[in-house]
């Protein structure tokens, strides 16, 4: 069902549900639409005022919502470097290890090439992509 904001010719706004954006039309064209305050039948859509609230409410959920992203994953980075070994360039060497069982299972961070991660991947090591750090937001402008 498509709801539609309707308006007829002396401005009666109401509201119509459709099946198809076709049966509006259909219905409109053949004078099935009435007004229910005037019961004219020359009906059109109207332009809907509220959706462009709701857009913009909705903008303003993602903006928020991309915060709450950015707070996650900078919290997660914060937990890694503090709870976790730093390794270096033997990142990719030391998880295999782990993996492996001749290291000691702990958390691990490092670099490692995009290779190294695909070879690990690939041998099933769990790893995942850092963070990245907070965008600095004065360097933005
Ligand atoms: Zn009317």
């Amino acid at each position: 069902m498509i709801r539609y904001a309707l308006i007829c010719e002396h401005e009666h706004g109401f509201e119509g549900w459709f099946g198809a954006s076709a049966d509006f039309d259909d219905q409109a064209t053949r004078g099935l639409i009435a007004c229910p305050a005037c019961a004219s039948v020359h009906i059109r859509k109207a332009i809907m005022a509220p959706a462009v609230v709701g857009g913009r409410e909705l903008a303003s959920v993602d903006r928020n919502a991309q915060a709450e992203i950015r707070q996650a994953l900078e919290a997660v980075r914060e937990h890694v470097e503090t709870s976790f070994d730093y390794v270096g360039d033997a990142f990719a060497s030391e998880a295999r290890a782990i993996h492996e069982g001749r290291s000691e299972e702990r958390g691990i961070f490092g670099q490692a090439s995009r290779e190294d991660v695909k070879d690990l991947i690939a041998d099933g090591v769990p790893v995942l992509p850092m963070p990245p750090k907070p965008i600095d937001k004065e360097k933005l402008n």
